[in-house]
């Protein structure tokens, strides 16, 4: 029966190993994205050179620096926690960064289909990031962690507003010029 598996799973555990594994889980999480961030910060440099409007150039690179900040702001997490900072490799970001380099051998150099595909990549790296800080955040903040969770929430704004940026670089231009060549280049 359900009940008497549930308590005996709870008699086996003190509610001391139960917050440990959910710090022990908090902390790999942190190792994921800490790995994920390092390797954007290598990322960021190829897609800002390989898009070709200022505007991109521009909030790529100003999220650069942010990217590089995050990094900072993980390795004071770590030290919070008492934990060496260190990463474990993200599948997820991984995968993500392969997609933004696919998207240039898909796409020709100097056209705004390649930018409108970049900001694609990029947005969907933003979004793995907000999912995982606002999970964590809100994970610190259960665990009474609200120093981790501030932290934490800062760079979760940083990704939100970078990725409204992006939208808004598509909208206001980029995807309406990327229409505009491939008609061209169907007509010409
Ligand atoms: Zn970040
Ligand atoms: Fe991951
Ligand atoms: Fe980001």
């Amino acid at each position: 029966m359900p009940t008497t598996k549930t308590r005996k799973k709870n008699a086996n555990h003190s509610s001391t190993d139960t917050d440990q594994q959910l710090e022990k889980f908090f902390v790999d999480a942190l190792k994921d994205i800490y790995w994920a961030e390092k390797q954007l910060t290598k990322a960021l440099p190829k897609m800002e050179k390989a898009s070709t409007s200022e505007e991109l150039r521009d909030a790529i690179s100003t999220h650069l620096s942010q990217t590089e900040e995050h990094v900072s702001r993980l390795e004071e997490v770590f030290e919070q926690l008492g934990e060496k900072a260190r990463g474990k490799k993200c599948e997820a970001m991984e995968g993500l960064i392969k997609e933004s380099e696919s998207v240039l051998e898909e796409t020709e150099e100097g056209s705004m289909t390649r930018d409108a595909a970049i900001i694609m990549a990029a947005q969907k790296v933003e979004h793995y990031e907000i999912a995982t800080y606002g999970t964590l955040a809100q994970l610190a903040a259960t665990m009474g962690r609200h120093d981790i969770a501030e932290t934490l929430g800062l760079t979760l704004n940083e990704e939100r507003k970078a990725d409204e940026l992006l939208t808004e670089i598509a909208v206001n231009g980029i995807n309406w010029k990327a229409e505009q060549e491939s008609k061209e280049g169907v007509m010409g």
